[in-house]
């Protein structure tokens, strides 16, 4: 099967976006990841899946935690800048959840230890046991058909 047809197939579940970040002696890691779910309610688990050419795959392995930051509607540009779309490096100022890496401003911050490994096909899926949670007020950044977007404002109209 053609890979395009794939991925425009995939394209049609519109998703939140997150980025995933992680501390690997000091320093710190995101990538933007929109392979994510939840997974169990008792105990706490979710899943991120990542390819096998991301360096984040490595550090992951070696830090043996990550965070799942979900990205408000205005932080489009963190987005593409841990995807690697961006062509100038930005300096960014990570928050800390009880001793995690977070990005400020995202909607859930959700720190995690790695509780399993699965590799499947070109992907390391990370079965994460979730430790800590901070939310925050906001719109979500949506990504649909390989374009970002967020949810539509109800109008009311008036006669
Ligand atoms: P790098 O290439 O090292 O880092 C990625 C970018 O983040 C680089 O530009 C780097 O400069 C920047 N960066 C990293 N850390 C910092 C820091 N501390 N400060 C400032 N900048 C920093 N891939 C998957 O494997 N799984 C997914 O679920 C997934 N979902 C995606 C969803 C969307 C909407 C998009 C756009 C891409 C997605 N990708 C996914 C692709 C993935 O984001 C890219 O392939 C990414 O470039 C891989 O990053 P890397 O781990 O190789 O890290
Ligand atoms: P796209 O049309 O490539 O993505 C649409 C959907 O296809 C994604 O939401 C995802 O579900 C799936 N997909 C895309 N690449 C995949 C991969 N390598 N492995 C498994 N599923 C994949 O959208 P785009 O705007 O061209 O994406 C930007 C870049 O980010 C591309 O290089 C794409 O490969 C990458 N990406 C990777 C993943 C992933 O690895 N899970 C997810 C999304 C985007």
């Amino acid at each position: 099967m053609d890979d395009r047809l794939f991925r425009n197939a995939m394209g049609k579940f519109a998703t939140g976006v997150t980025v995933i970040t992680t501390n690997v002696n000091g320093t710190i890691h995101g990538m933007t990841a929109n392979a994510f779910m939840s997974v169990s309610l008792n105990p706490k688990l979710v899943v991120i899946s990542i390819g096998e050419k991301a360096s984040m795959l490595e550090h992951i392995k070696q830090s043996g935690t990550f965070t799942v930051n979900i990205l408000s509607a205005q932080q489009q540009e963190l987005s593409m800048l841990f995807a690697g779309q961006m062509k100038e490096k930005r300096e960014v100022q990570f928050s800390d959840l009880q001793g995690a890496p977070t990005i400020e401003g995202a909607l859930a911050q959700i720190s995690c230890e790695v509780a399993s490994t699965y590799v499947e096909g070109d992907h390391t899926l990370f079965i994460g046991s979730v430790k800590d949670i901070q939310l925050e007020d906001g719109e979500p950044l949506l990504f649909f058909n390989g374009r970002y977007g967020s949810l539509a404002v109800e109008t009311t109209m008036q006669a």
